[in-house]
């Protein structure tokens, strides 16, 4: 696990001053650790019933897509506003920097599917806690929130569902 943090790069003030960005995209661009990656975080699930893995704009469609194809399951698409063609539901939210609002299709799931919420990394917990949200109005049970990482001293997780949380990578 330490080889895979230490592909992840920090990028000192970034998107602005005081903020650590932790950029993927070094791990992403290795095939070994992506796939190592990938596989891991897949592991977890395999043998479970997953309808499907919904991913989030942008970086979040990356493992929520491997994610779907490794364990045979959809890929529901949580976007920026304007975004998605179909009549959608949304929520706005706080992140650790300014605020934004996500959207999902209405019509995305059946009653009772079960799914995953993927995203690249747990920060303060907002975006995770929004789409929360989001699908508890549309009848779902959600199995778990998966991360490649996860910012451990801003104790997101503490804002999503209780036991439901799984980061690969931890800082
Ligand atoms: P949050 O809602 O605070 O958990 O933020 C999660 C989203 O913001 C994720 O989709 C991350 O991509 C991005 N993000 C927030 N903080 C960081 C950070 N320090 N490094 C990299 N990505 C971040």
């Amino acid at each position: 696990m330490d080889e895979l943090k230490s592909i992840i790069r920090d990028i000192p003030d970034f998107p602005k001053k005081g903020i650590v960005f932790k950029d993927i995209t070094t791990l992403l661009n290795d095939s070994r650790s992506f796939h190592r990656m990938i596989d891991l975080i897949a592991h977890r699930y395999v043998g479970m019933r997953i309808d499907q893995i919904v991913g989030i704009e942008a970086r979040g469609f990356i493992l929520g897509a491997a994610l779907a194809y490794k364990l045979g399951a959809g890929i529901t698409l949580v976007r920026k506003p304007g975004k998605l063609p179909s009549k959608t539901i949304s929520k706005t939210y706080d992140l650790e920097y300014g605020t934004d609002t996500l959207e999902i299709h209405a019509d995305a799931f059946k009653p009772g599917d079960r799914i995953i919420i993927a995203d690249d990394l747990l920060a303060t917990g907002g975006t995770v806690a929004a789409v929360v949200d989001l699908v508890g109005e549309l009848g779902v049970e959600i199995v778990d929130c998966a991360f490649m990482a996860e910012l451990e001293f801003l104790d997101g997780r503490k804002r999503l569902p209780d036991g439901k949380v799984f980061s690969l990578l931890k800082f």
